[in-house]
């Protein structure tokens, strides 16, 4: 995992942390309406008594008044007070003007406007809540500053016009390379295509494990096609308030469609594409308006122009399924952990700017570092790099690395990396996949087997391409399916003596087909030709639904028991005939497969003395799920 990702659905706050802003705001408005009342409202001068200013009026100690509406200022005589000023309130007073002629002061009646200091009364208050209201708005709304952006999300999608990564500092990966060539090829050539009414891919996810170059990937499509590059992340277009989202959703296409040809990359999906009514906290509106929308656009624009969506996950299941339907995100692309030649060649891109000592072996760095993800890798030569700088070296040494790796794998135990005992045993357990789809004649053919971890829990599979579409399925087919499915147990039965938990999947769905083949399809000579869980399944997808039981008794049950355990032992014997028949071959290949990791089908094939098999992909069609064991 990449300690750098972000988890999807996290906020960045506004100035999150850092109450003192708020305080600040707040004296620095007490601080302006202080002034504003020492000037305009607060007297100036010393305060007297209205008998101290009438007595120092008649005894002539006063040079000059000015009458206020609530107050008399005035002027004391140089002699007397040294000319200072004094303040008093005034008090009705009709003989007030005489007493002042009398001692021959000279007075002059004050117009104070009061509007200056009661608007501002006014005012500073408003203002002082309206800086708070907003403050406070910031903090809510998240990343730039909430409702306020709403206007402004035109100035937030950044088109990144010249990407300067390139498929060469992308390793590793390069199934999902080869299918992105196509997207590159069709963005630097839109006419070629679509002149001959073709349609081009609108919608391509990137799904695999944290770390592998999703991100990275997207961006070299853009560097490779040099399109303009329009990338967010899922986070962002959830919003606090309901409808900023999906406006930002169709304002990134405008500017998309304006700049077309271009890709879209929305990151971490997940966040945004969370199958909607899930989670108990009641509806998220604004995430299934922003969804809403953004499908609503992705089925909207011409697919002649060229805009690519490009989106990553490391979650596909909790994807809404609406997102995956044709014409939206069909196209998927693995992006997989790297096997030891990935990830030499990961090694080889990251040290290009480090120096190396002489006798480091990237070969052996990449053989010992089983289950790193690209940037774990980028982070071993790093974290390798600065410890040599720690100590003063020239070059980073294969010491450096190896206390890196041995720092990381610490790091990723929490990960499960698996130990030399577990890839042995997930080593024969697909080899026995492998070998037993081989040996029955007429199987789908093995595409790939492949020990490397996978983020989804698998810790190894064996890949098997259908050659065809298959409607109907004869029993003998499911027998053989059977046989495969248990191949991956039984090769560990025969080789190690002992079995693991590692087969629980292959049996649950070995157990499936058989209580299939007894209740649903018949396929009992004992029980005959009746169906007996009623319509159990849904309609268009292929999972049970209902209750789990159909409505027959507890001897028929007895009978459908006995049935499906028949039908699973004949499958565990011919797997164990196969196997035992092969058994030298057995740990050929899997000494192989510890060695590289992964191992193409063909390659298996020649270790078997199979035939080399049809070709295996044809273009033209997509081929329907394959069997993963
Ligand atoms: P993801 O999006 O799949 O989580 P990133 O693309 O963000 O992974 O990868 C993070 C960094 O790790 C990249 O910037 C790159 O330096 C390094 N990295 C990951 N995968 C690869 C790879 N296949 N080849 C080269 N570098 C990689
Ligand atoms: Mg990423
Ligand atoms: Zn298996």
């Amino acid at each position: 995992m990449n300690p750098r990702d972000k988890r999807p659905g996290e906020k960045r706050t506004f100035g999150g942390g850092r109450p003192a802003g708020a305080v600040w705001y707040v004296l620095g408005f007490l601080l302006v309406m202080a002034i504003v009342q020492a000037y305009f409202v607060a007297p100036a001068g010393k305060p007297i008594s209205y008998s101290e200013f009438k007595q120092a009026i008649r005894s002539g100690q006063v040079v000059e008044v000015f009458v206020g509406e609530q107050s008399i200022r005035g002027t004391y005589k140089k002699e007397t007070n040294g000319g200072s000023s004094f303040t008093t309130s005034r008090i009705e007073d009709p003989k007030l003007i005489e007493d002042f002629d009398a001692a021959g002061v000279k007075y002059t009646g004050e117009f104070v406007s009061r509007w200056l200091p009661e608007v501002l009364g006014w005012i500073v208050p408003l203002l002082l809540l309206f800086g708070i209201w907003t403050f406070f708005l910031r903090r809510m709304g998240g990343a730039e500053g909430g409702v306020m952006s709403f206007a402004r999300s035109k100035h937030r999608v950044f088109a990144e016009d010249d990407v300067k990564v390139s498929f060469a500092d992308v390793a590793g990966v390069d199934e999902a390379e080869q299918e992105l060539k196509e997207i590159v090829e069709f963005l630097r050539n839109p006419g070629k295509y679509t002149t001959l009414g073709g349609r081009i891919p609108k919608g391509v996810l990137l799904v695999g494990p944290p770390g592998t170059g999703k991100t990275l990937l997207a961006r070299a499509v853009a560097g490779e096609a040099k399109v303009p590059f329009f990338s967010l992340s899922g986070s962002e277009f959830v919003e606090m308030f309901v409808g900023v989202g999906a406006a930002r959703v169709r304002d990134l296409f405008q500017q998309a469609e304006a700049k077309a040809p271009c890709i879209i990359f929305i990151d971490e999906l997940d966040a945004l594409g969370r199958a909607r009514a899930q989670g108990p906290m009641g509806s998220h509106e604004e995430r299934e308006q922003t969804l809403n929308q953004l499908l609503a656009e992705m089925d909207g624009f011409d697919s002649r122009k060229a805009i690519i969506i490009m989106a990553a996950t490391n979650r596909p299941e909790v994807l809404d399924p609406a997102l995956l339907r044709p014409g939206r995100f069909d196209r998927q692309v693995l992006v997989d952990k790297p096997d030891v030649k990935g990830r030499e060649e990961v090694l080889r891109i990251h040290t290009r700017n480090v120096k190396l000592a002489p006798a480091v072996s990237l070969r052996l760095i990449a053989a010992r570092t089983a289950g790193f993800a690209g940037a774990d890798l980028a982070n071993l030569v790093n974290e390798a790099a600065l410890l040599a700088a720690r100590t003063d070296k020239v070059s980073v040494e294969a010491v450096d690395f190896e206390a890196a790796i041995d720092r990381l794998i610490a790091g990723l135990e929490r990960k499960r990396v698996m130990s030399g005992k577990e890839r042995e045993i997930v080593a024969y357990h697909e080899s026995g996949h492998a070998i037993v789809a081989t040996a029955i004649p007429g199987m789908d053919p093995v595409h790939k087997i492949s020990i490397v971890q996978r983020g989804f829990g698998a810790l190894g599979y064996t890949m098997q391409l259908p050659l065809e579409d298959r409607y109907l399925m004869q029993r003998g087919d499911l027998l053989n399916q059977l046989a495969v499915l248990l191949g991956g147990r039984t090769a560990e039965e025969i080789a190690l003596g002992e079995i693991s938990t590692g087969a629980q999947n292959d049996l649950q769905r070995a157990t499936d087909i058989a209580r299939a083949m007894v209740t649903e399809w018949g396929m009992s000579d004992v029980l005959g030709a009746i169906n007996y869980d009623g319509h159990k399944r849904s309609k268009f997808l292929d999972i049970p639904v209902g209750p789990e039981r159909g409505p027959y008794g507890e001897d028929t049950a007895r009978i459908i028991d006995a049935e499906v355990k028949r039908i699973m032992t004949e499958a565990h014997n011919t797997a164990r005939r196969l196997l035992t028949a092969r058994r030298p071959l057995l740990d050929i290949v899997t000494r192989r497969l510890l060695e590289q990791e992964v191992m193409e089908g063909a390659e298996l094939r020649e270790i078997l003395g199979a035939p080399p098999g049809a070709p295996e992909e044809s273009p033209e069609t997509t081929p329907r799920p394959p069997g993963v064991h």
